[in-house]
């Protein structure tokens, strides 16, 4: 059976660095953890063993347009039906739009993910083709799609009394026959009838409901203006969407993030991309403390390269200026690991772990800490999170299957 020897190892939920003698695993699963001393540096240099990566929000649909969104705002690149996104997937073929995501799911599989939860445009035409792009890969798509075209225009969505209409229902069917779970861009763009319509239906198959909140200051006044309510309060409500995963938050002010952290759901936080779109940054550091569940995304292929490892160092840098100097030790790097890893757990369930232990899926990622840049570390998870490099990362694995490996390794 495969093995990697003498190596270091995050074991179990809590990403503990260990030395690990032995790491083996057989078809899908981890067979052997031979769990030694703990490692939070090195003595020698070493292969480090992680587990792969999840990205909390992706829209690999427009891995076609790299960078097309630049100098656009949020309303100019990506709202439907006239943004450029819009605009530019409509001139490709499904095939060119397959073969697209699949390099971009390479590119993922490449810098160490093994799993995304992706807001897949263009109904379930759009979800078919991420559908076959994934089983190319190998890396799991966790599909949440959205309608095509919104189903109301702007009057029906201010009067706020409509159902959804017949076609939208049928479309509503044909997504979630293909797709994990439902998605839209923000709560306005649908009426508060047609939320709970999509929640009892989604209820009922046990299906994924996803929305972004507080991205820019138009989420929550509009919500404010037509419901007498935030945009983030009107998801999380039980009676109304009942959101499993809410992403962005940017905006989110201290009520909110106390509504965020006390409604127990997760929450995806895409820096890079927020400063792209030249929008405010998550307030991370206050979240953690709140005690909010947190994922990591990197959004729109578009706007940035869906490397986690660049996320991660973004994030904690940020994280850290917002911690103040008041607190050095705020937050610790794994608090921010875990973001793209063992917190997928609470949400996905399954056999999604997002983290390493004997009888769990051979989910992981080989790092090549005997590089001379990372050799030395002083602290193994400060360096994990904030130096590596894609020509850093030597394999990527998915229940045992090769979803990337370097010729520098052997084993
Ligand atoms: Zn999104």
């Amino acid at each position: 059976m495969p093995t990697l020897r003498d190596c270091i190892l995050l074991h179990g939920p809590d990403l503990n660095p260990i030395h690990c003698k032995t790491f083996a695993w057989q078809d899908d699963h981890v067979t052997e953890i031979a769990v030694g001393d703990p490692a939070p540096t090195l003595p020698a240099p070493s292969l480090v063993v992680i587990p792969g990566l999840y990205n909390g929000h992706t829209h690999v649909g427009d891995g076609a347009l790299p960078d097309g969104a630049a100098g656009l705002t949020l309303e100019e690149g990506f709202f439907r039906p006239h943004g450029y996104k819009y605009r530019e997937l409509g001139k490709l073929t499904p095939a060119e739009l397959r073969e697209h995501m699949t390099n971009t799911l390479q590119f993922m599989a490449r810098t160490g993910t093994v799993a995304h939860l992706d807001f897949r445009e263009q109904g379930a035409e759009g979800a078919q083709l991420l559908r076959e792009a994934s089983n190319n890969t190998g890396i799991d798509s966790i599909i949440l799609n959205q309608f095509n075209e919104s189903p109301f225009d702007e009057a029906t969505l201010d009067a706020g009394t409509a159902s959804l209409p017949a076609s939208a229902l049928a479309e509503l069917e044909a997504m979630l026959a293909i797709a994990d779970g439902f998605s839209e861009s923000t709560m306005n763009d649908l009426t508060p009838r047609a939320w709970r319509e999509i929640r009892e239906r989604t209820a009922a198959t046990g299906q994924l409901r996803a929305i972004h909140c507080l991205e820019n200051p138009a989420y929550r006044d509009i919500s404010m203006r037509r419901n007498g309510r935030g945009d983030l309060a009107r998801a999380l409500d039980t009676t109304d969407y009942d959101a499993d995963l809410i992403v962005h938050l940017t905006l989110a002010n201290a009520a909110e993030i106390k509504l965020m952290a006390e409604s127990g759901r997760t929450a995806a936080l895409n820096p890079r991309a927020n400063a792209t779109l030249g929008l405010p940054l998550p307030p991370v550091t206050a979240l953690l403390d709140a005690g909010a569940r947190l994922l990591l995304g990197t959004d729109n292929v578009m706007l940035t390269p869906p490397n986690l490892f660049a996320e991660l160092d973004f994030t904690h840098r940020l994280a850290r200026s917002q911690a103040t100097e008041a607190r050095p030790s705020v937050p610790p790097p794994v608090d921010i690991l875990r973001m793209v890893t063992s917190n997928i757990r609470p949400l996905l369930g399954g056999d999604h772990y997002g983290y390493l232990d004997v009888g769990l899926p051979a989910s992981f990622v080989v790092l090549d800490f005997t590089a001379p840049h990372l050799r030395h570390t002083r602290n193994l998870l400060a360096s994990i999170v904030g130096r590596v490099g894609t020509a850093d990362i030597l394999a990527t694995y998915h229940r045992g299957r090769e979803l990337w490996r370097s010729a520098e390794l052997s084993f």
